[in-house]
């Protein structure tokens, strides 16, 4: 992982009140109490383990425009400036290396077509690259490739360390950063948001905004509402000894890398990853179905003891008792080694420089997914002061920035970075929000 952390945050007491409380300090709830604190409020962010420690230490480290659906695109594309400005402050490995999707067939070359043009209209970077041009863009590259889409101007960085950058922005614009800060509950006055209760105390506030990744639909059933959202293991592992590899992001069907920080790579296979059979996978099967269909080449279905400890997880919990937040400091899954093993296969074929290479590290990180892979970012229309950041579906490490800001607009009512609209929780009409039920007087 991601070893490069800054230094820890404040330790002072909480404050008795706030303007806007944070739950979960990964990318999205740093640049959003970045994004904040900028514009004068009084910011809270409250994390559970440590900074950047889930999926926002965890991914692959990948920055791109390339393959985002259209509602995504203009996130991706917002984000761009806002990594660059950060950049320009921090040292966390970012790097505008380039991002190349290889396309193995020419079915898979038509898709990538297909998407440049309808993606037309925005304003990118991203080209395609023929076959016969891939040699040039890719030096040690083997095989028969149809071609290629690629964008110079996609970057990567160090996940942990680009998150804690954030967040240590934050907290020199003013906002409080509280690590081992578990958030219990929201407390409710008059049917709206009028604090939040943590393992440390009450905080009085008039807007929260949920950005707990894979915990959001526990901590929101418990608040009485319901988060179309599903957990999905991601393995990844740093793998030393290659050479002569590309300076690019390389990604294909079979395996994806980047050159890091320290001169190793990470590498992982695209678009392959477990769900684990629990109880939430039943409860959520219907809203799910069309997402299942549209994945089940990559998707590997696996039921095991994750159902049982699911199971026992309380989804209701009182806020004068130590909850599952407390439980799991750290969400620290298993990565799966044969999905590790076949991307280092996979690699080898395709580039000779990974011929010494070895796996020196894995891990894995829990992805929080909705049913059509968007995330869902707004106001809850079922309780005044709650806004939900959440649901990125593998695609928020390089997204983050601008996601961040524009909860910042909608929590302080400046015009949005980008349009909200496809972002709604509305979208699932199952999930339509209704009043929350437990307020106080
Ligand atoms: C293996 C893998 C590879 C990926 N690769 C990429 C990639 O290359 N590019 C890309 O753009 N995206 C990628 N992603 C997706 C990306 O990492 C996530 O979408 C993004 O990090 C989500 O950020 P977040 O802040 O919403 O959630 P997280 O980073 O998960 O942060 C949520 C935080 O909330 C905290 N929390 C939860 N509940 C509470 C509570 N009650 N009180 C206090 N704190 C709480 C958690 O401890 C956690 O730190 C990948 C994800 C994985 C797992």
């Amino acid at each position: 992982m991601d070893a490069a952390l800054s230094p820890g945050f404040s330790q002072a007491p909480l404050p008795r009140e706030t303007d806007v409380a944070i739950i979960g300090g990964g990318i999205v709830g740093a640049a959003t109490a970045l994004a904040l604190a900028h514009r004068g409020l009084r910011v809270l962010l409250c994390e559970k383990g440590t900074v950047g420690a889930e999926q926002s230490g965890r991914n692959w480290g990948f920055i791109r425009t390339v393959g985002r659906a259209r509602a995504e695109l203009p996130l991706a594309l917002a984000s761009r400036p806002l990594w660059q400005a950060a950049a320009a402050r921090a040292a966390f490995g970012y790097r505008e290396c380039g991002y190349v999707s290889l396309a193995a067939n020419p079915a898979e070359m038509a898709r990538q077509e297909d998407w440049l043009q309808r993606m037309a209209d925005f304003a990118m970077d991203a080209r395609p690259v023929a076959a016969r041009s891939l040699a040039a863009l890719l030096p040690g590259l083997r095989g028969n490739w149809a071609g290629a889409t690629y964008s110079p101007l996609d970057a990567c960085a160090e996940p942990a360390a680009a998150t804690r950058a954030f967040a240590a922005r934050a907290a020199a614009a003013g906002a409080e950063i509280r690590e081992g800060c578990a958030v219990r509950g929201l407390d409710l006055i008059g049917g709206r948001i009028g604090g939040i209760v943590t393992e440390a105390g009450r905080v009085a506030c008039a807007g929260v905004v949920l950005a707990a990744g894979a915990w959001s639909r526990r901590f929101a059933f418990n608040a009485g509402l319901s988060l179309p959202q599903l957990q999905v293991l991601g393995s990844v592992c740093r793998v030393e000894g290659a050479r002569d590899l590309p300076d690019a992001i390389v990604s294909a069907a079979g395996f994806s890398f980047r050159r890091r920080q320290d001169g190793s790579h990470t590498l992982a296979q695209r678009g392959t990853s477990v769900t684990d059979i629990v109880p939430d996978t039943l409860r959520l099967f219907t809203a799910f179905l069309p997402a299942f269909r549209r994945q089940w080449r990559h998707l590997r279905l696996r039921l095991g003891r994750r159902f049982l400890e699911e199971a026992r997880m309380p989804r209701r919990f009182a806020a004068d008792r130590a909850s599952p937040f407390e439980t799991v400091r750290i969400l620290d899954p298993a990565p799966v080694a044969d999905i590790l093993a076949t991307a280092l296969a996979n690699a080898r074929a395709a580039f000779a420089g990974f011929g010494p290479a070895r796996i020196v590290e894995s891990w894995a990180g829990m992805i929080d997914a909705t049913p059509d892979e968007l995330p869902i970012l707004g106001p809850h229309a079922g309780l005044p002061g709650l806004f939900i950041a959440t649901g990125f579906s593998a695609h928020g490490f390089g997204i983050g920035p601008a996601a961040g800001h524009l909860m910042a607009d909608l929590l302080s009512g400046a015009h949005p970075i980008v349009d909200p609209a496809p972002f709604r929780l509305e979208r699932f009409a199952r999930f339509a929000p209704r009043p929350a039920p437990e307020t106080r007087a």
